[in-house]
């Protein structure tokens, strides 16, 4: 078993069992890309077992903190199981569940979600993919699934050093799938589709803003950064007379349609635009257009701390857009998916383009993301959806 033996005074965050250790950290030691490693204090005390990547600024991440735990594929069969089982208490009302959530299911780099009966994971770390068939063995027979489609291509993947991969790891055949959300029906498709194929981080906040559309009687609906249309469908689905769902996706913009098809909505009640979200904004002020609710649900402006600062000022600048296209008394929904961005920082970001704006708000409700993607007490910076529904005064 190779040792990896931290820095004196580098110990304390593996001892609040956050799972991170950084390359600076380290004193002395190595390891093969996802190896096992034992990582020591620097007087020698055990700390963690934990998977080692070469070329990683992360260089170590945690497997366990119990020096008597093995690390085999009986221990990805107790994590595995532990995160479904979780899921299964949560009275999600969905066949779109996330399953495995990284670090905060103890399996740092994994990301599992299910559509129907498909499973589609990401492994985004030198470990989970050293231990990726034993890991594809114990989803399946956690779930009773038969397949499983890997989406291995995201960015992250190359600050481990590993290659972008796709296709069935189990299973085969078409990878359009529908699921049904809070009683609604979307289509995606697991190869095409962003990420592992859909955005179930907003689930709740969708059939929130149903509500919301409904209990406010809001008609007319913008929903800026749509993607495929889920809260387009839940606003028709809450009553409003008339949505237009802006993104500079086309084929995001196909699925939209066809998603309110899907859900029996009348076409005369739906609008498109294949459009970037700023220039769509300042066009539809000029043309003195209004709206009784917008949806503002933005890509990740701020991928970590250092980018905080211009993210902030992109925020602001759609959020003071946003609040002056609402009519008086109009709801808007507003996130921000950074994770360099806090919720407290957000909120002031907000406050600020309502200053500019000159319009003020009441903040009806805090939101986050759905509970099959939690956080955990030791590592926060798994937090990072984090949203405000806010009335206009
Ligand atoms: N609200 C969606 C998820 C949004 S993801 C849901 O509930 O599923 C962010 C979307 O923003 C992506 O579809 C991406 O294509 C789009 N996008 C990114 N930059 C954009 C821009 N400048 N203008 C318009 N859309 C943009």
């Amino acid at each position: 078993m190779k040792i990896i033996k931290l820095r004196e005074g580098k110990e304390r965050s593996l001892l609040r069992r956050h799972p991170w250790v950084f390359q600076g950290s380290i004193a002395k030691g190595g390891g093969d890309a996802g190896e096992t490693v034992r990582v020591e204090s620097h007087e020698g005390q055990f700390l963690a077992w934990a998977a080692f990547s070469p070329s990683s600024q992360i260089r170590v991440r945690a497997w366990s903190f119990d020096e008597a735990e093995r690390i085999d594929e009986a221990f990805f069969a107790r994590r595995v199981q532990r995160a479904v089982a979780l899921r299964a208490r949560l009275g999600i009302q969905s066949d779109g569940v996330r399953l495995i959530h990284g670090e905060a299911d103890g399996l740092p780099g994994l990301i599992v979600d299910r559509y129907a009966d498909t499973l589609s994971a990401q492994f985004l770390s030198a470990g989970v993919e050293r231990w990726r068939d034993v890991i594809v063995r114990q989803l399946l027979a956690a779930t009773g699934l038969q397949r499983l489609y890997e989406r291995s291509d995201s960015g992250v993947r190359g600050l481990e050093g590993l290659p972008p991969r796709t296709g069935w790891l189990s299973g085969e055949g078409s990878t359009e799938l529908a699921i049904t959300e809070h009683g609604l029906s979307l289509g995606l498709d697991v190869a095409l589709g962003h990420k592992t194929g859909y955005y179930l981080d907003q689930r709740d906040n969708r059939h929130r803003f149903a509500q919301l559309v409904r209990q406010f009687g809001c008609e007319r609906v913008l929903n800026c950064y749509s993607y495929t249309g889920g809260f387009s469908v839940a606003a028709l689905a809450g009553g409003a007379r008339e949505v237009t769902s802006v993104d500079s996706s086309g084929p995001a913009l196909d699925q939209a349609r066809a998603n309110l098809r899907r859900n029996g909505f009348d076409p005369a009640q739906q609008a498109f635009a294949d459009a970037d979200v700023n220039q769509f904004l300042r066009q539809a002020l000029k043309d003195g257009r209004r709206f009784d609710a917008i949806v503002l649900d933005p890509p990740k402006f701020a991928p970590s701390a250092a980018h905080a600062e211009r993210a902030s000022r992109a925020y602001k600048d759609i959020n003071r857009l946003g609040l002056k296209l609402l009519a008086p008394g109009g709801l808007l929904l507003t996130f921000s998916c950074s994770g360099g961005i806090g919720a407290e920082l957000f909120h002031k970001i907000v406050a600020g383009a309502g200053h500019d704006a000159g319009v003020d708000a009441v903040i009806l409700q805090r939101l986050e993301a759905a509970p099959d993607h939690p956080t955990t007490l030791c590592f926060p910076e798994g937090e990072y959806l984090k949203g405000l529904a806010l009335v206009a005064n």
